[in-house]
């Protein structure tokens, strides 16, 4: 086994999709959960699947994506009440993710985003004995499939 480096505020987290699997959550109801009306009355049903195109806003490739994804990264998730101080923070974390379309954020980051409570709290959220939302460190990714 590699050497388990102690994340800190700096460690970059993010959503993994197959934790949903495992705990029998479904990651899309969830998403759904997180719609705005508007994208809500588009999408009927958490069931239903649409891919639309979406170019990569930082590379310019085109991608082919859950078009769930695409209202939380550029519709719901820019509303000023995706987020707001009365959501509670691990949900606040979970939507900021989902809003950055699963690209990992660190936990400094992540205090920008959702405006409350500090780098070093939520850190200590992500690191907590229960795993929330399937949040882990995305370190390391990619090397074990
Ligand atoms: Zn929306």
């Amino acid at each position: 086994m590699a050497p388990i480096v102690r994340p800190d505020i700096h460690t970059p987290f993010h959503i993994d999709f197959g934790w949903f699997e495992q705990n029998g959550r479904d990651l899309r109801e969830e998403m759904y959960d997180a719609l705005c009306e508007e994208c809500r009355a588009l999408y009927p049903s958490p069931a239903e699947k649409r891919l639309v195109d979406r170019v990569d806003p930082e590379t310019a490739q085109v991608m082919r994506v859950d078009a769930l994804w695409e209202c939380l990264a550029d519709h719901c998730g820019q509303k000023p009440g995706f987020i707001t101080p009365a959501t509670p923070l691990t949900t606040a974390i979970f939507r900021a993710l989902l809003a950055n379309e699963n690209r990992p954020l660190t936990p400094e980051q992540l205090h920008r985003r959702i405006g409350k409570s500090n780098p070093n709290s939520i850190l200590r959220v992500l690191m907590g004995a229960q795993i929330e939302n399937g949040i882990v460190p995305a370190e390391g990714d990619g090397k074990q499939v």
